[in-house]
This record gives C-alpha cells, structure tokens and sequence, in this order.
C-alpha cells in the first residue's frame, strides 16, 4: 500500500498507517516530516565540521535536524587539543594539531577567532630561526624569519632553481586539491573517485621522494629541505605538496580547538562528552541503534543506553574507537597503520646545547630544528625511520615564566618516535649530570615541567590509489576516510562538510519523493479521509 502524498488528521490514524507499511511512510508536508536524527561520534575537526555544515544545509533547505555528538574524551577538538604550561590554565600549548595555512578554507574562515602567527614570540631570543640537521651537521639554516622559508630558499644558490620548481609544483598539487571544495566535485560520493577525477593520482600513487624527482627536484634542495619537512609521515607525493604549503601558518590563540568548540556550539547539537559509542547495530527501515555510555575511564561503567538514529556518521578512525560495527553492516573500514609520535614539552631556563648540534661554543642553536637523514643514511620504515638524529623536531615555542620562581624560561616541543630518555634531554639542553635525581632523572632546577604524550597522530601516507569508503552502508558515514588520503584538520573538516551534504542531499531527495518518515507533531490525514 502507498500512502505518499497523503496527509493524516489524527495522531491513532497515523499510527494505524505505521503499522500498515512499516517500509515507506509518509509525509507531503514539511511540516509533517519528523526531524531526521543524527549521531555523529567524535568532537574532533571532522565530526564538528559535520554539525556544523549539517545544521547550516538543513537550515537552508528548510528542513529541521537534530544532532547528537558522542565524545568519549571530555573536551573537544580530539587530536587538536592543548595542555596548560606548569598546569597554569592561563598558559595553554598545543599538545595535537599546531598549525594550519591560508590555503585551508574552512579553518581559515572560521569565526574570525583570533590567530597569532607560528614564528612570533622568540624574535627576542637568540639564535637562527630555522635549521635542517641531519644528526651530524645542519644541512640548511634559515637566519631570520622576515622572510619566508621560500623566499629565503629561493636565494639560496645550493639549490638553484628546485625551490621555485618546488613551489610551482606545490601550487599545481594545491590547486587541484582545491577543487574537492565546489561542484562538480563537491559533494563527493567516493574519496577514490574524486582524487581521480582531480588528477591527483600521480601525486598519491608515488612516494614523496619519487613525485619529486619526476618533477624534476632532484638533488640536495630534496634532502636538505622537503625531507626535513615531510618525513615524520613517510609521505606520498600529495602529502609531500601539503607539508610544504606552509605560507602563513598560524594557530588559534589559546587552542584550535575553539575552532571545532565553535562549531559545535553554532550547529544547536547535543554534545554529550565523557560519553564513549561502544556498538552500532542496523535498526528498523535503515536507522541504527547505538549503543553508548560512560568512557572507559568513568568510574560509572553501568549506565549504559541505546537510542536509535536515522543517520550515523563516525567521525574517528575505527580501528582506534573501540566500536563494534554489526557485521550485517556493509563495509568495515581497514585498517592502517598510524605513526605512533611521542610529543614532549618540557619549559627550562636553558637554551638549546650549541654542542649537541656540533655547532661551535657560543654561538645559538636555531630555535626550531627539523631533522634530516645524513647524506648516503638509507631511509627506513617504522620508528627506526628516525635515523641518526634520534628526533623528528625540536621547537623552541615562546619564552614562558616560571610561575614558582619567577624566572623566565623556554617553553619546548620534541617530536620524536620514542620518548626522549635523561641522557638526550641532559644533551640537548647542554646540562651537568643530574645533581638532584627526580623520578625523571633531571633537576627540576633544569626542566622545571613536563608533559609527555604518545599520539596515534596520523597514518603514515603511503603511495596509494584507492581510498576508504565515505558510506558504509545506506544512512552511515565514516568521515575518517581522509586520514589515509591526507590526515589535517583541514582535509578532515572538509570531509566532515561532505558528509553533511550527503546527508542533506539525500534527506531532500526523500522529502521530495515522500519516502521519509512521518512526524508526529503536524496535524495530518488519513487515505480515507479524503485528502489528497
Ligand atoms: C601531534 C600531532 C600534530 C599534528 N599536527 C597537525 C598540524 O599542525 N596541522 C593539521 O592540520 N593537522 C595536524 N595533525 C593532524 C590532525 O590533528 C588530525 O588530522 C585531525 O585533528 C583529525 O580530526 P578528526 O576529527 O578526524 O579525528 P580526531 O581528532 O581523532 O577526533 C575523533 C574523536 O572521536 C572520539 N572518539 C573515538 N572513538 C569514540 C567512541 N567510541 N565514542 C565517542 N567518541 C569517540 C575521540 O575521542 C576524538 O575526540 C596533527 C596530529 C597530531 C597527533
């Protein structure tokens, strides 16, 4: 029996007509449409871009939504996060996520929020402010940072004219990129389609280093310079374009997360934190029931509910949520391996060691120090990828003052893919054998706070030309997807923007052919009672 078209009078009436065809049910009305219900689980950048575009779709199309987002963490903004420097909440740092460039449309038109530039706050303090080290000497050195890093390349005549090739080359990547933003590839139904269809196959199918000698970098400028830039991923040729993209990198004063905060809080969602997914179980007429409670780590592990949703988007690398996805569910999403990066920051009154970096005595050490192989050192996989360095990065943040004595230090972020043991830290800040032993193995005297945190931070971008699933089956989407294309808060708020779209696109297309379930509020019609 079909009932599209019809309206009912009265709430027993519309009950009856349920029961009746439990497969398609009806509304011709707006106003008779109930809300379509969403679960999104996950308050990072992806699942805060879903709300956020979701609700401002809908609110275009006239159609009411409502979202419910599952965060098992109890803050927001998921690899984006900041912690507090000497656990002063006046003094944040960002633990995940630290920049993002002009060429990020979404981040970058976000609510105005007030972005500091990365380089500012050490101009004061001495020493270079770049340097490519290779775990012997430094490969490169940028003195100032008036200039940009390209425009200082540029006049580098080591590397004759591969900096401007490589920009060239970065702009055409970027530029392809962009257009996953508008029609006709926006939205996109399939990540391995759209990559095809904006010719960035060739730049995802080689690895980086490849990409970039067909393109005619060949030489030292790739060793000396995008190796240093790129290499904590083990990147392909697309990620290589996207690590150099760094002209006007900046942050969210006090944390990006205020970005993915924001979004949230102007999509009008529940934003239930604390609260983990633990199942997703195909429900009646292509709902879904979740299963969720307190996170593991709440001293309330009982409390646990299911609620049913018409649309489920997870927004989190599966193999890291801790989910069980029915089996009757379509498509299981694979599973990759993710860079396990260690992130230590750490405030000392001490500058960075002149010695640990061979330099002669007096002279200060560059105040961010990215790593490289030294020359004829075979790249490998893994954590042993590392090579003779032993570290990714080394950052000098801003200087900080001690809340306890005063005194002004420096605020320091270490990359690394293990943590940094006494003996590295003892050299790289140039200290005397511990004298006080802590638990730690150094005086607080030297290293007056720490914070250590091991991050399944993103997947290594391997060469690939097929991609993750956005649609897991009719009515559940998996944003996550994009980590195996490029993982960016970025790159994963668009995707987060695509889904809602899906979404709306699909929710309207229902509406229009009146296969979308009734609503309970409007007053309605039954067949017999004769309106049509
Ligand atoms: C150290 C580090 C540095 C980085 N640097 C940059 C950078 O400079 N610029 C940049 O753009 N990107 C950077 N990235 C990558 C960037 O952080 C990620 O690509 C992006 O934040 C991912 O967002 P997401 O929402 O897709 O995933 P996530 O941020 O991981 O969000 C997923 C959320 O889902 C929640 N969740 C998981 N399972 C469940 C469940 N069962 N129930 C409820 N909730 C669940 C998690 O708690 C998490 O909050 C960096 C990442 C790291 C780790």
């Amino acid at each position: 029996m079909k009932l599209t078209g019809v309206v009912c009078l009265t709430f027993a009436a519309c009950q009856a007509a349920a029961r009746e065809d439990e497969q398609v049910v009806f509304a011709s009305s707006e106003n008779a449409v109930a809300p379509l219900s969403v679960a999104i689980i996950g308050a990072g950048a992806g699942g805060a871009s879903t709300a956020y575009h979701l609700s401002k779709f809908a609110a275009a199309s006239g159609f009411a939504v409502n979202i419910t987002v599952f965060e098992r963490n109890d803050y927001i903004g998921g690899r984006s996060t900041t912690v507090d420097v000497y656990d002063d909440l006046t003094s944040p740092v960002e633990l995940g996520a630290s920049i993002f460039v002009k060429a990020n449309h979404i981040l970058e038109s976000a609510f105005n929020l007030s972005t500091r530039s990365m380089v500012s706050g050490t101009s004061e303090i001495p020493g270079a402010s770049l340097g490519v080290f290779d775990g012997i000497a430094f490969a490169f050195v940028q003195e100032t940072n008036s200039l940009t890093w390209w425009e200082s390349a540029k006049a580098l005549w080591k590397w004759g004219l591969a900096p401007i090739r490589c920009n060239a080359l970065r702009k055409t990547t970027v530029d392809r990129f962009d257009k996953m933003y508008d029609e006709p590839q926006f939205p996109f139904a399939s990540l391995t389609q759209v990559v095809t269809d904006v010719d960035l196959l060739d730049a995802t199918s080689a690895t980086g280093e490849n990409y970039i000698s067909e393109n005619g970098l060949t030489g030292s400028f790739g060793h000396d310079v995008i190796q240093a830039s790129t290499r904590l991923r083990h990147i392909n040729g697309l990620l290589a374009m996207v690590c150099m993209s760094t002209d006007g990198a900046k942050s969210v004063e006090n944390g990006n997360w205020q970005i993915f905060d924001e979004m949230l809080a102007r999509s009008n969602a529940t934003t239930q934190l604390s609260t983990e997914v633990s199942s997703v179980t195909p429900g009646k007429d292509s709902t879904y029931l979740l299963r969720h409670g307190p996170s593991a780590d709440s001293p309330d592990l009982t409390n646990h509910e299911d609620t049913s949703f018409d649309v489920v988007v997870l927004a989190a690398p599966h193999q890291f949520a801790n989910i069980t996805l029915d089996h009757h569910i379509a498509h299981i999403p694979e599973k990759i391996p993710y860079v396990q990066l260690h992130v230590t920051l750490l405030t000392s009154p001490h500058l960075l060691s002149p010695a640990f970096f061979n330099m002669p005595p007096g002279k200060p050490a560059p105040k961010t120090i990215l790593t490289t192989l030294p020359p004829n050192e075979e790249p490998q996989q893994g954590a042993a990828g590392v090579g003779t360095p032993g570290f990714f990065s080394v950052s000098l943040l801003r200087p900080v003052t001690n809340p306890k004595t005063g005194v002004q230090e420096y605020l320091y972020k270490i990359f690394s893919p293990e943590p940094p043991n006494s003996t590295f830290l003892t050299h790289l800040l140039g200290l005397k054998q511990p004298h006080h032993h802590t638990e730690r193995g150094i005086s607080e005297e030297d290293i007056s706070w720490i914070y250590r945190k091991v991050w399944d931070s993103y997947p290594y971008e391997v060469s690939r030309v097929t991609f993750e699933e956005i649609q897991l089956d009719e009515n559940l989407y998996y944003t996550s997807g994009m980590d195996g294309f490029i993982s960016t808060m970025e790159t994963n708020a668009l995707m987060g923007m695509n889904v809602a779209r899906l979404i709306a696109d699909r929710w309207q297309a229902k509406m229009a052919k009146g296969t979308v379930r009734g609503g309970m509020e409007a007053p309605t019609l039954l067949p017999s009672e004769g309106v049509m």
